[in-house]
């Protein structure tokens, strides 16, 4: 078995969100359970060739799409006992953002991965790779080029999130070298547009979503985004697979970005973690919980509900510290409440130090995500002794268990069903009434820290679903 592994995105070489994470985590598992995986992504203008000695395998790949012929450059480095590729062409690498700016897309985004589809099939082929695993929309026009390739390789097709499609419009296929033959409701067609990720699904051997219950939700309207009908068709090869996170990289035992580190059995470094957070923010009402929020400005991740219920959340005693990134409008909303609240702070940008503190540092997390197909966050929140409030949906069902079931299911949390403030509102007293009770928060927490979420559990069901292929 050689598996190629095609993300977009790989921590820490680029990242946008949970994929990168999973690109990372999961080829590293797999080899570690001695499976021969090669991950590849785009060697992006920002990605860092020096800190990570990434040097050119003076190896050129000559891509044919359509009428133009496009010649990428490789070039790899090992990283945590792999082997990554990276694809260059200025077209597709040459950019500041890696989708593009904050809520907005490359008009070129097509062409863009589209070579970086071609370059995997091309790669393919030069090094018969037995699997291909591609990830999201961005890789997924690899599976219709590599059957018209002629490759043997089984094709496995892992959805991270399916609300980001691709969507392009008709007149893209004759650019990005895809055969008009592909354009029909079976394959790529998708209401006179071209959607990527339905090539992706018609043409894997086995589909994967990142949680089982996103698997089931996807094949209804709710959540389906449009494909709930194409996705019942091919139930047979859909299923979910649930995330994990890489559990050497989170781990407050040994994190040296905090400001101390501790164990589930010594505490002490946690309330240190907080303190410096709120003496950094400066709020000296250290006794009041602190909640925290990590994550995208996007609807997804249910900012409406949040925003809806900020004027009564804030209220209670507690302190928000909220950290994200992306549509302008939820910033600004969030800046504005933030003027007016002093319980409330708002960090807009990327900040993978400041989001390890906060973890670190919390005492709940706040993910009312209107959908979320696995979610990192909350595991990772929970590795960190942080405990969870979720909106009771996708891989956040999975993951977070209501206190107080008789049987004790990894990992515990205050899981809300309605997506309306009450429910949200209800949940956060929850979580209070909670830390009003030193002991059983305590117990709770060194619960959450002794679950296992880790990436191990998850390489050993695709290494099963990649034999099975065979
Ligand atoms: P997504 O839908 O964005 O992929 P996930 O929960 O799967 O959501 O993964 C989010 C990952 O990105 C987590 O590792 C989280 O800590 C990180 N993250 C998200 N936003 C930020 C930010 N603004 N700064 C630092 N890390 C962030």
């Amino acid at each position: 078995m050689k598996i190629l592994f095609a993300s977009a995105e790989i921590f820490p070489f680029a990242k946008s969100g949970g994929l990168a994470d999973i690109a990372h985590a999961l080829p590293v598992a797999l080899s570690r359970q001695k499976v021969d995986v090669t991950a590849v992504m785009p060697l992006y203008r920002f990605v860092d060739r020096e800190r990570f000695a990434i040097r050119p395998l003076g190896e050129r790949l000559s891509l044919d799409l359509g009428s133009r012929r496009y010649d990428a450059e490789l070039f790899a480095c090992r990283f945590d006992g792999i082997e990554i590729l990276f694809v260059h062409h200025p077209l597709l690498c040459d950019r500041d953002h890696l989708y593009g700016p904050p809520g907005e897309g490359y008009e070129e985004n097509d062409l863009r991965f589209a070579i970086f589809c071609h370059a995997i099939v091309a790669l393919a082929q030069r090094h018969r790779f037995t699997h291909l695993h591609l990830n999201d929309w961005h890789t997924a026009l690899a599976a219709p080029l590599a059957h018209d390739a002629g490759l043997r390789a089984k094709i496995l097709f892992t959805i991270h999130n399916l609300a980001y499609q691709g969507l392009f419009p008709k007149s893209s296929l004759e650019r990005t070298g895809v055969s008009p033959r592909h354009f029909r409701m079976e394959e790529l067609e998708f209401y006179g547009q071209v959607n990527w990720m339905k090539g992706g699904i018609a043409h894997a051997d086995a589909v994967t979503t990142v949680s089982p219950t996103y698997a089931v939700e996807i094949q209804e309207p709710e959540y389906g985004c449009g494909l709930d009908g194409f996705l019942r068709l091919h139930r047979r090869k859909l299923s979910g697979i649930l995330n994990g996170i890489d559990t050497d990289l989170y781990d407050p035992s040994i994190d040296d970005s905090i400001a101390a580190t501790f164990t589930a059995e010594r505490m002490e470094g946690k309330a240190r973690c907080k303190r410096e957070l709120l003496e950094d923010l400066d709020i000296n009402k250290y006794e009041l919980p602190l909640f925290i929020f990590i994550g995208r400005f996007v609807e997804q991740k249910g900012l409406d509900l949040l925003l809806d219920a900020m004027p009564k959340l804030l209220k209670l005693p507690l302190n928000l510290l909220i950290l994200g990134d992306g549509e302008a409008a939820y910033a600004a909303a969030l800046e504005r409440l933030g003027r007016r609240f002093a319980n409330l702070r708002i960090r807009v940008g990327y900040d993978e130090a400041l989001s390890r503190r906060m973890y670190a540092g919390g005492d709940f997390l706040l993910m009312p995500s209107r959908f979320e197909p696995c979610g990192l966050n909350q595991m990772i929140a929970m590795r960190y002794g942080t405990l969870p409030v979720v909106h009771a949906v996708g891989g956040l069902r999975d993951t977070v268990h209501p206190i107080g079931r008789a049987s004790k299911v990894c990992g515990l949390g205050f899981p809300f069903v309605k997506m309306e403030p009450p429910a949200l509102l209800g949940a956060v007293e929850e979580a209070l009434s909670l830390f009003g009770k030193k002991g059983s928060l305590e117990e709770v927490r060194r619960f959450d820290m002794g679950c296992d979420f880790s990436i191990r559990k998850c390489a050993s069901r695709y290494l099963d679903l990649y034999r099975s292929l065979l």
